[in-house]
């Protein structure tokens, strides 16, 4: 563990926004630094990051989205000409109505505007360097506002009939697709930077392709992958990054490839080429951020009863207060006190598959009996709740109703795209097949044009 450690305080030092990386598959991360070699000079060889070629409009690599809000496009019937906006920016010391009031608008009025709507009353909270449009008649009464509280959003308020009219425009991103590429020497991390990818896009590649690959034991030098991902951007300027919507990953031999996809239910996930799914239907490990503190076995002295008997799952030591996440989809079937269990929530997930969570601090809002979850939801916190020695989880696994062991069962994949979706799911992905290869061929080509 000492050369795990120090390899992440070098890894630490070298990347220093490491520390933002709160997902909970920062055990991966630590992993995945804890590779990198001491020398650590060497970088991934080949590595490609292009823009896009130009749009046409046949093609989906730019989905151009509506960037102009929709309310300029509204009946100009109560909208007042632009000429008639007033522009007001907010200096320090100011308020909404100091700001108003001078311009002739009553503290009535004023007041009747923020508490007319909640989107509204945010207005009370104005600062130096915001800026609002006010529209006033004639006789100094207060007819429209517009105001962006973000830069996607502007909420517009408009009196009518003396009641305040608001609406809100929420403005698409323009998504641009990317492409990156590269070759493991080193650290999936490292091969990620250089190839201009962000620690968030890589740990998403490593969310992706977790399920099959332990990022901290089978990754091997010669290893390489290709992402295509999405960027935002709003009046042609980068805001921000999106989702990978497709990627390939080379492990030992073996291809893996990963496509985006939204289902007609609406969940988003990745899956492989034939439409399975690429995640599994349980998570590993409910609590992150722990060890295991006591292992799955057929008999044991128990620590307080000091009797021998079976452990049926799995104990995880951590921090009081950590999340508990729900292993898989299910349903709450049992909240409440058991025994020498303490808080207990047991899940029910399909007809064969229950887990059984203990000790628990609490449970999370809204987690009840008859609740549904998904996976990795958090369903509650860790405690000593009951008979316990100190603040762990109890997990429990059950296979129609058969203790078994939480860390060797095998987990079935989650299901995967449904029969009458697969035609469509085959289209979209055979096209992102398509982009892959056209940005992987202009890479090779680009490389090449160097020597
Ligand atoms: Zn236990």
């Amino acid at each position: 563990m000492s050369i795990k450690l120090s390899a992440l305080g070098r890894a630490a030092r070298r990347f220093p926004r490491t520390h933002l990386i709160l997902s909970g598959a920062l055990v991966i991360t630590v992993g995945l630094i804890a590779l990198t070699p001491e020398s650590g000079e060497s970088r991934p060889e080949r590595l490609q990051t292009l823009d896009l070629p130009k749009p046409s409009a046949s093609e989906e690599l730019v989905r151009q989205e509506s960037a102009q809000p929709v309310a300029d496009v509204r009946a100009p019937a109560e909208t007042p000409d632009e000429e008639q906006w007033i522009k007001i920016t907010v200096a320090s010391g100011d308020t909404l109505s100091g700001l108003l009031q001078s311009r002739g608008v009553s503290a009535a009025q004023v007041h009747r505007l923020v508490t007319g709507d909640e989107r509204l009353a945010e207005l009370a909270t104005i600062r130096p360097g915001d800026s609002l449009n006010i529209s006033v008649d004639e006789a100094g009464e207060l007819t429209s506002l517009r105001y962006s509280p973000s830069r996607v959003e502007t909420v517009e308020a408009t009196l009518e009939d003396g009641n305040w009219r608001v609406e809100n425009v929420v403005r698409e991103y323009q998504r641009r697709t990317r492409f990156a590429e590269a070759t493991i020497d080193n650290s999936l991390f490292l091969a990620g930077h250089a190839a201009g990818m962000s620690d968030n896009l890589t740990m998403q590649l490593a969310n992706i392709f977790g399920w099959d690959i332990d990022f901290v034991l089978d990754i091997r030098n010669g290893d390489r992958f290709r992402v295509l991902y999405e960027e935002l951007y709003l009046d042609g300027e980068k805001v921000g990054e999106g989702e990978i919507i497709a990627a390939e990953f080379w492990n030992q031999g073996r291809h893996l490839t990963a496509y985006r996809y939204q289902t007609r239910d609406g969940d988003v996930s990745y899956f492989d080429s034939d439409g399975n799914s690429m995640r599994k239907e349980f998570i590993r490990t409910p609590v992150a951020f722990s060890r295991i503190s006591s292992r799955f076995s057929t008999g044991r002295k128990h620590p307080i009863l000091n009797k021998v008997r079976a452990h049926n799952g799995i104990d995880y030591a951590a921090p009081s207060g950590t999340p508990i996440k729900a292993a898989g989809k299910g349903k709450v079937i049992f909240a409440g006190v058991k025994g020498g269990y303490g808080n207990v929530l047991i899940l029910k997930h399909g007809q064969r598959y229950s887990t059984l969570y203990a000790h628990m601090r609490g449970f999370a809002k809204g987690i009840r009996v008859g609740s549904r979850v998904n996976q990795s939801q958090t369903i509650g916190y860790v405690g000593a709740s009951g008979l316990a020695t100190g603040p762990h989880l109890h997990y429990e696994f059950r296979i129609d109703g058969v203790h078994r062991n939480p860390q060797t069962v095998p987990l079935p994949k989650a299901s995967g795209i449904a029969s009458s979706e697969k035609p469509q799911f085959r289209l979209q992905s055979s096209r992102l097949a398509a982009q892959m290869t056209m940005f992987a061929e202009a890479a090779t080509l680009a490389s090449s044009n160097v020597f």
